[in-house]
């Protein structure tokens, strides 16, 4: 059989994963490569040769969004000092969440783990919800199944608001088949996304030198100032982990040599 998304060079997959969602037969599943970030691999025992995969990966497409000429541009950030302290930078993806939600509508958006070595994307519908996914995971989020949630909630008439990378806003995009009028996507200058792989092991390093489990990660913390690019990390023994973008191995690997990414 004619090679389907498998097919795709490893520097053009982003790893959005819609691929997987928008298989009608469920033949798409991802596998790591070694530097841990993922690929499409398909089952052709299950593919019908339909080729939705292809056709609607945004990164085989030439479409540009019609929207992106001229856009206007507003610039904002939350009056409230707690949430701008707790959010990545103006806080402004949760103003635009808590409005969502005060409309009866739903948020797509990243979270960590309950063990803060992985990220991915669910939908929560609370001010609650919101706690969890304020702030940047800067490595990639699972996004697996939440274009088909998104979707699906949509179909039902539903408002939602997704917030992702700009690739993972280009798959929502391509996949959804329901009324655009009722989602609103929210994405962000994006400097790359870094591997899931190397970020759990960092956090695993860091647990097996403070001898305990971590309770809370948050990146980019502004405690000691928002340009230090803090990293702050408790642990379960109650020991305390703060370091800065030139101190921490995480954060100067990222944004000084872009090694995880
Ligand atoms: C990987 C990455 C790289 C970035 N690079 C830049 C950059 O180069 N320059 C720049 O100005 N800004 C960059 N940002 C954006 C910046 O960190 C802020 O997220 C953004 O300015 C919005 O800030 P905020 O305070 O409104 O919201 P925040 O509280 O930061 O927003 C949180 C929301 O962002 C989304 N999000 C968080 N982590 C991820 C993730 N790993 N994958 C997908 N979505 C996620 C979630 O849906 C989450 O709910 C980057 C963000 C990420 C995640």
């Amino acid at each position: 059989m004619e090679k389907m998304i498998d097919s795709i060079v490893c520097k053009d997959c982003t790893g959005c994963k819609m691929c997987k969602d928008v298989c009608p037969v469920g033949a798409i599943s991802f596998e790591t490569d070694a530097e841990g970030f993922w690929y499409p691999k398909v089952d052709y025992s299950k593919c019908i040769g339909c080729k939705k995969c292809l056709k609607t990966c945004p990164s085989l497409s030439d479409h540009i969004n019609p929207i992106a000429k001229d856009p206007v541009v507003y610039a904002s950030w939350a009056k409230d000092d707690e949430i701008r302290l707790k959010s990545t930078s103006g806080g402004i993806f949760y103003v635009l969440a808590e409005k969502m939600i005060e409309q009866g509508g739903f948020i797509a958006a990243c979270k960590y783990s309950d063990d803060f070595k992985s990220a991915y994307h669910m939908v929560g519908k609370t001010l609650e919800d919101l706690e969890d996914f304020k702030g940047s995971k800067y490595f990639q989020s699972d996004t697996e199944g939440i274009y088909k949630a998104v979707n699906d909630l949509l179909k039902q008439g539903n408002k939602v608001l997704f917030c992702g990378t700009p690739c993972q806003v280009a798959g929502l995009n391509r996949y959804i088949s329901s009324s655009e009028n009722n989602l609103i996507t929210v994405d962000f200058i994006c400097r790359g996304i870094n591997s899931p792989m190397v970020f759990k092991k960092y956090v695993e390093d860091c647990e097996r030198h403070y001898g305990s489990a971590v309770k809370k990660v948050h990146l980019k913390n502004k405690n000691k100032g928002w340009t230090r690019l803090g990293t702050y990390m408790e642990f379960q023994n109650g020991k305390k982990y703060y370091r800065d973008r030139v101190t921490d191995p995480w954060v100067n690997g990222y944004v000084r040599g872009n090694l995880f990414m």
